[in-house]
C-alpha cells in the first residue's frame, strides 16, 4: 500500500496527469483501501505555500463558466498552470449537477496548462468539501500553481469554499436592485471582490449601478482584519469582451501581496487546515451514522420514540454511545 502511494506520489510530483487522475480517483472513491492510499499519498506532499487558491461563487447564469474560461485562458497563455475544481451541492443531493456539464470551458479544458475537473460524482455522499481539499493538495503537488474552486451560490457551499481558498470572488449579474439579488449576508461577508459580470452592450450602465450599490453595501460592513484599506471591493467586468479583467487581476494581486506580506496569508492557510480537519471529522461521523451496524439500534429507538418510552435526546445519546463503542479496537 505505502509502496504504491510512494510510487504514485513520485509520479504526481513530476506533474504526470495520469498520476493526478489516479490520485483524484482515490480521493473520490468510497472504498476504504482507496481512501487510505489517498491519505498515505497526501502525507508526504511538499509545502504548498507558494500556490494561490481562488474561490468563486455565483448563482446559475451569472457567467461563471464564461468567466473562468476567459480568465483562465489569460492565465494559461501567460504560463500559469491552472486547475479548476467544482463543488456542486446539488450533485450530492439529487445526482444531477449544475456545474458538471462536460461541455463547459471547452477551450480551457484543452489547454496544456489547464486541468479542469468536472463535479465529483454523486456516488459518494457527504464530505464533498473534505474531498475537494484533498484534490486541491494533489493538483498543487502536480505543479498547478493556481487553483480555482467554483461553486453555485445556492447555500452553504460558498462558506465552505471560502474556508478552503485564499481569496474569494462573488460573481453577480447586473440588476437585482435593492434586494441585492438574494445574496445572503454570510456570502457577502466572505467576498473579497464582488464582481459584476456582463458589463457590456445594453447591460453596461446597469452593471455599473449594481457595482456601485454593492460597494455601498460593502462599506457598511465591518472592516475585517484580513484586509488592507479599501477591501472588499466591487467592480465590473465582461467575461465576453474581456473588459475589466486587467483591473480584476490587479486587485487580486494587490490583495494577495498584502496578505502575504502581513502574514495574513499564512494564518488563513492554518485556518484552512483546521476547517479541513473539521470537515473530515463531520464526514467520518456522518458515514458512521449511516453504517448498517447501527440500523437495528436505530429502528429499535425509533419504535421506542413512537411508543413514547424514550426522548429524541436520550435516543441520540444511545446512538452516539454505540457509535464510539463499536469502534474500539478497530483501526478504521
Ligand atoms: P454559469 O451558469 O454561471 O456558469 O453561466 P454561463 O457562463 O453558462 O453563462 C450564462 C449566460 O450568460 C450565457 O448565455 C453566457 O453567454 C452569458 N454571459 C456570460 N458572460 C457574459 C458577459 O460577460 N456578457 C454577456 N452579455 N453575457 C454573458
Amino acid at each position: 500500500m505505502t509502496v504504491e502511494a510512494d510510487t504514485l506520489r513520485e509520479a504526481l510530483l513530476t506533474g504526470s496527469r495520469r498520476a493526478l487522475a489516479k490520485a483524484v480517483t482515490l480521493v473520490e472513491s468510497t472504498h476504504p483501501d482507496h481512501r487510505r492510499a489517498a491519505d498515505a499519498l497526501l502525507e508526504g506532499l511538499p509545502d504548498p505555500s507558494n500556490t494561490l487558491r481562488i474561490g468563486l461563487s455565483g448563482t446559475p447564469g451569472v457567467g461563471k463558466s464564461t468567466f473562468v474560461e476567459a480568465f483562465g485562458m489569460r492565465l494559461c497563455e501567460r504560463g500559469t498552470r491552472l486547475a479548476v475544481l467544482a463543488v456542486d451541492p446539488s450533485s450530492a443531493r439529487s445526482g444531477g449537477s449544475i456545474l458538471g456539464d462536460k461541455t463547459r470551458m471547452e477551450r480551457l479544458a484543452r489547454h496544456p496548462n489547464a486541468f479542469v475537473r468536472p463535479t465529483p460524482s454523486a456516488r459518494a455522499l457527504g464530505g464533498v468539501a473534505a474531498r475537494t481539499r484533498a484534490v486541491i493538495r494533489m493538483v498543487e503537488a502536480a505543479g498547478f500553481d493556481t487553483v480555482i474552486v467554483e461553486t453555485v451560490g445556492v447555500g452553504q457551499s460558498e462558506t465552505e469554499v471560502a474556508e478552503m481558498t485564499d481569496l474569494f470572488l462573488l460573481l453577480l449579474a447586473p440588476g437585482g436592485g435593492d434586494e441585492l439579488q438574494g445574496i445572503k449576508r454570510g456570502v457577502m461577508e466572505c467576498a473579497d471582490l464582488v464582481v459584476v459580470n456582463k458589463a457590456d452592450g445594453a447591460l453596461m450602465a446597469e452593471a455599473q449601478r449594481t457595482a456601485a450599490d454593492y460597494l455601498g453595501a460593502l462599506r457598511l460592513m465591518r472592516r475585517r482584519r484580513t484586509d488592507p484599506e479599501g477591501f472588499p471591493k466591487a467592480l465590473t467586468i465582461s467575461a465576453v469582451t474581456g473588459l475589466g479583467l486587467d483591473r480584476l487581476e490587479e486587485e487580486m494581486s494587490a490583495l494577495i501581496a498584502w496578505r502575504r506580506e502581513s502574514g495574513v496569508f499564512d494564518r488563513l492557510r492554518v485556518l484552512q487546515d483546521q476547517a479541513w480537519l473539521e470537515a473530515e471529522l463531520r464526514a467520518l461521523i456522518d458515514a458512521k451514522l449511516r453504517d448498517t451496524a447501527l440500523s437495528d439500534l436505530r429502528a429499535e429507538l425509533e419504535a421506542a420514540l413512537r411508543a413514547g418510552t424514550t426522548t429524541p435526546r436520550a435516543a441520540a445519546e444511545r446512538i452516539v454511545a454505540s457509535l464510539f463503542s463499536t469502534d474500539r479496537g478497530s483501526s478504521a
